[in-house]
């Protein structure tokens, strides 16, 4: 639309309004304004990540709450009273939202930050609650998936902080004698820390020792930053200069974060591992209440206050903002679809290889937003069969995709002309993959080592299955697609297979599984895709005892929601999403 043009041309602008600037501020400027991190360094990325600081580069309720409250108070400032200003904040939201472009993740912050904005404005508690309380229930009503989204979590419980929390802090501060605004941007970042810390201790296994200190630390820049890069956004499309100068302005601002980022990511006790689970969670809150009790005691004498300050920053811990999905080092992905397939390999930096796209688009395409994947170089259909494929247009959507390939068994033809109608309409070439194929992207490479010929046994198009060898970084994956015991057998036969540290169980499970294929490859790691409660009855007792059996660590998504391995040789482990 001429909308998204325009859009799209800002942020082009504010990418050449900052492309003088040192390369790790140039990177950052345009993730601080609109969430667009394509040019940060990957270093800084990991820096930021083991510092707690990575939300500041997605878009969130604090952006836009951010530049909102700057053109209001702007307005104010030239004349704008009564009931246009509500107006202006409105208009002032929905450009923000077109700018980071109209993503469901960032109509969310929007709303969030808009229940934030009226909170400080109005100083009226209760009423802000009710309005956070509306809005979640409004979201979950237009997308219920919201409820397992840990994302959404966070946004609530920090949009939460800073409705409860943050302004009573703020204001006992101020009492004692802290400046006004100084109090503010310490009381908010401290209260969404603390309050947000047991989820992402669940999510990540960590909890980042240094997330507390490195946000009071960056928060009095962030508003600055915030306006001046939008400021040279919005001067980019009328004069370059201008834009050129406040990109540099931001950009002063901005070195503070990164200063900050990669002092507090070098402190040697900046991570640490913490129970990811709902114990780990509970005893995080409750380690982090009593503290605070602890402190609000200890404040009354103030010759402890500085012994509060250490008590706060490092018995109370605490971090997160990261969100810590996917690990950073993970080699691949066997997303939660229900029942059927769709695994992912890690090609660097945002980019994937996808085998099979499993049944429902909706639900693929979230665990690829999830992982963060943006760039599709090849998505292999290991065969036809519906819980394989239907998924496909969920991966094309949204995505810059290389290919789609297919086997050479063309059965059932009805859901081959879907994937040909699919591809046509998003412009993507459709190829074949045959035994032999190699090919190598980044860290992926594979090779396609099955079917070499038809079996007439079973069911033809799982006999069929496409199946790599894949190797993911370090990693070496066996993807099996569906393919049942004869065509298990014949493959061993074949003599192209070798022992690999995780195998893609073939056919979500079933009972149908040759011996020799498992005993043959000895896995690590063994996943199972496979539906709740399906029909098929997968994944089959007797399968899943002879997996054992091996030792292999058994993820399935069923029971664990989406598995990811990461690491490899002896860090190699298995860490799931939970459901
Ligand atoms: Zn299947």
């Amino acid at each position: 639309s001429a909308l998204q043009r325009v859009a799209g041309a800002l942020r082009a602008g504010l990418r050449r309004a900052s492309g003088g600037l040192p390369t790790a501020q140039r990177g950052l400027l345009p993730g601080l304004v609109i969430g667009d991190t394509s040019r940060v360094p990957s270093t800084l990325a990991d820096d930021f990540r083991t510092a707690g600081l990575t939300h500041l580069t997605a878009v969130s309720g604090a952006n836009l709450a951010i530049v909102t409250g700057f053109v209001l108070l702007l307005g104010r400032n030239v004349g704008v009273r009564g009931r246009a200003l509500p107006l202006l904040a409105a208009v002032a939201m929905v450009g923000f939202v077109v700018l980071a472009r109209p993503q469901p993740s960032v109509v969310r912050a929007a709303a969030m930050g808009a229940v934030a904005l009226s909170a400080l404005a109005s100083g009226r508690r209760r009423r802000s609650l009710a309005a956070l309380g509306v809005t979640v229930v409004v979201l979950l009503l237009l997308d219920p998936w919201l409820s397992r989204s840990y994302g959404f979590v966070l946004s609530v419980l920090a949009t939460g902080a800073l409705v409860l929390l943050a302004p009573r802090w703020a204001r006992a501060w101020q009492e004692r004698g802290l400046p006004a605004p100084l109090a503010q941007a310490l009381a908010v970042p401290l209260a969404a820390q603390l309050v947000c810390a047991p989820v992402v201790a669940m999510l990540s296994g960590q909890v980042s020792l240094v997330a507390v200190p490195a946000n009071l630390l960056v928060a009095p820049v962030i508003a600055p930053a915030t306006v001046l890069g939008v400021m040279a956004t919005v001067a980019s499309s009328v004069h370059q200069p201008t834009a050129t100068a406040l990109a540099w302005l931001a950009g002063a601002f901005v070195w503070w974060v990164v200063v900050v980022a990669r002092w507090a990511a070098g402190l040697p006790w900046a991570a640490t591992a913490w129970p990811a689970s709902l114990s780990g969670a509970l005893l995080l809150t409750m380690v982090t209440a009593a503290a605070v009790l602890l402190v609000r005691h200890l404040a009354r004498r103030p010759a402890q206050a500085g012994a509060v300050a250490v008590v706060l920053v490092v018995a109370v811990a605490v971090p997160v903002s990261r969100p810590g999905w996917p690990p950073r080092d993970w080699a691949m992905a066997a997303c939660d679809v229900g029942q059927g397939d769709a695994l992912v390999l890690a090609a660097g930096d945002h980019r994937a290889v996808v085998v099979d796209a499993g049944p429902d688009p909706a639900l693929v395409d979230r665990c690829l937003d999830g992982l963060g994947v943006t760039e599709v170089v090849a998505v292999v259909l290991t065969h036809l069969h519906a819980d394989h494929v239907e998924g496909l247009p969920g991966v094309l959507r949204r995505r810059v995709v290389g290919e789609v390939q297919v086997g050479l068994y063309d059965e059932p033809s009805e859901e081959l002309d879907r994937v040909r109608g699919w591809t046509a309409a998003a412009g993507v070439p459709l190829t074949r993959a045959a035994v032999g194929d190699r090919a190598r992207t980044g860290p992926v490479s594979w090779e396609v080592v099955w079917p070499d010929r038809v079996i007439r046994a079973g069911s033809l198009p799982n006999n069929a299955s496409t199946v790599l060898l894949v190797r993911a970084g370090a990693v070496r994956v066996l993807l099996t697609g569906d393919v049942e015991p004869e065509a298990q057998r014949a493959l061993v036969a074949s003599g192209r297979l070798q022992p690999v540290d995780v195998l893609k169980v073939a056919h979500h499970g079933s009972r149908y599984q040759a011996p020799e294929l498992l005993s043959h490859v000895r896995p690590q790691i063994a996943l199972v895709s496979v539906g709740q409660d399906n029909d098929y009855g997968h994944p089959a007792k007797a399968t899943l005892s002879a997996l054992r059996t091996t030792g292999a660590l058994l993820g399935r998504t069923d029971r664990d929601g989406t598995l990811v391995v990461a690491g490899h040789g002896r860090s190699l482990r298995l860490v799931t999403a939970g459901r």
